[in-house]
C-alpha cells in the first residue's frame, strides 16, 4: 500500500440550501479496495460524482495523482486515469455492446475535438485500434459473446459488467463502483468480484459503494462511512460491524 491517490480536502457540495456533503477529508490508499457505505441519501453517490467531475465542488479539493483535479472536466479526470461507474447503468440501448464500449474514449476522453485535425484515416485507424482493445476488454469481463447485442437486451448485471468494461477502455488507476452488486444475481456478482480482486492485483485502486456488508465484510479494507454528508468511520470491515456511531447512522437512532 502506497500514498494517498485519491485526497479529499474539506469537499463539500450544496444542492441549494442543502449539504448532500459537508466537509468531507479522506484519503484513498493507492492499491486498497476501499469500500464506502452508508445509508440511503447519505451523500455517498454525490461524492462520486464531485470526484468524477459530474458535479463541481461547492468547496474543497480534489487531489488524484497528486494533482489538483478539481475543476478539471469528467473526460480530463477520465483521460487521468480516474473512472467511474453510475449506480443506474446508461448504455446507450440500441447500440451493441461492443459499440457502447468503443465509444469510452471517444466521448469521454475529447477525441471529438480531434477528428478535424487527424483526418479520416487517421480516424479509421483509430477505429480498428479501438475496436481490438475493445474486445480484449469484452472479453476480460465474460461479455464477448455478447458483443452484437443490442445493449438495452442484456440482463442488469451484464449491463454493471458492460460499464466496468467501458471504464477499463480508459486503462484507469482509480475506479469507482456505485453499488457494483445492487440488483446482480450471486453467479454474476462472483465473476465481478473475481475481475475487482484480478485488477486489484494488478495495481488498480478501488473506491466501491456497497450496501451489501456481506460483500464489503470480504472484499473491502478499509471501509469509509457516510451519514448525512460527512465522514463518520474509518477503519477495517470488522470494525464497521461493530461501530456504534454505524449503526446509530443506519438505524438513525
Ligand atoms: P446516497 O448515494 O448516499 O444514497 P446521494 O448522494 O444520492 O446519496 O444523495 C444525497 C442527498 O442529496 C439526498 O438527500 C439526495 O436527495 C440529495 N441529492 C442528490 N442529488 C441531488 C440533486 N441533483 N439535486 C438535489 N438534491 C440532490
Ligand atoms: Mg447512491
Amino acid at each position: 500500500m502506497g500514498e494517498p491517490i485519491l485526497r479529499l480536502l474539506d469537499v463539500s457540495r450544496a444542492f441549494g440550501d442543502f449539504l448532500a456533503v459537508d466537509g468531507v477529508s479522506l484519503d484513498i490508499r493507492s492499491g486498497s479496495i476501499t469500500g464506502l457505505i452508508g445509508p440511503n441519501g447519505a451523500g455517498k453517490s454525490t461524492l462520486f460524482n464531485v470526484v468524477a467531475g459530474d458535479l463541481m465542488p461547492s468547496a474543497g479539493r480534489v487531489v488524484f495523482d497528486g494533482k489538483d483535479i478539481s475543476s478539471l472536466a469528467p473526460e480530463r479526470r477520465f483521460a487521468a486515469g480516474l473512472g467511474r461507474t453510475f449506480q443506474i447503468p446508461r448504455p446507450f440501448k440500441r447500440m451493441s455492446v461492443l459499440e457502447n464500449v468503443m465509444l469510452a474514449p471517444l466521448d469521454q476522453s475529447g477525441e471529438g475535438l480531434l477528428a478535424p485535425v487527424f483526418g479520416r484515416a487517421r480516424i479509421r485507424q483509430e477505429e480498428s485500434t479501438i475496436r481490438k482493445r475493445a474486445l480484449e476488454v469484452l472479453d476480460f469481463v465474460t461479455l464477448r459473446p455478447l458483443a452484437d447485442q443490442p445493449a438495452g437486451k442484456i440482463s442488469g448485471g451484464q449491463m454493471k459488467l458492460l460499464e466496468l468494461a467501458r471504464v477499463l477502455m480508459g486503462d484507469p488507476k482509480l475506479i469507482l463502483l456505485d453499488e457494483p452488486a445492487a440488483g446482480v444475481n450471486p453467479a454474476l456478482t462472483e465473476v465481478l468480484i473475481g475481475k475487482i480482486e484480478e485488477l486489484n492485483r494488478s495495481g488498480k485502486t478501488f473506491l466501491i459503494i456497497e450496501h451489501d456488508m456481506d460483500f464489503v465484510m470480504r472484499h473491502c479494507d478499509p471501509v469509509i462511512a457516510l451519514a448525512e454528508g460527512r465522514v463518520v468511520f474509518e477503519g477495517s470491515a470488522e470494525e464497521a460491524q461493530s461501530n456504534p456511531v454505524l449503526l446509530e447512522a443506519y438505524l438513525g437512532a
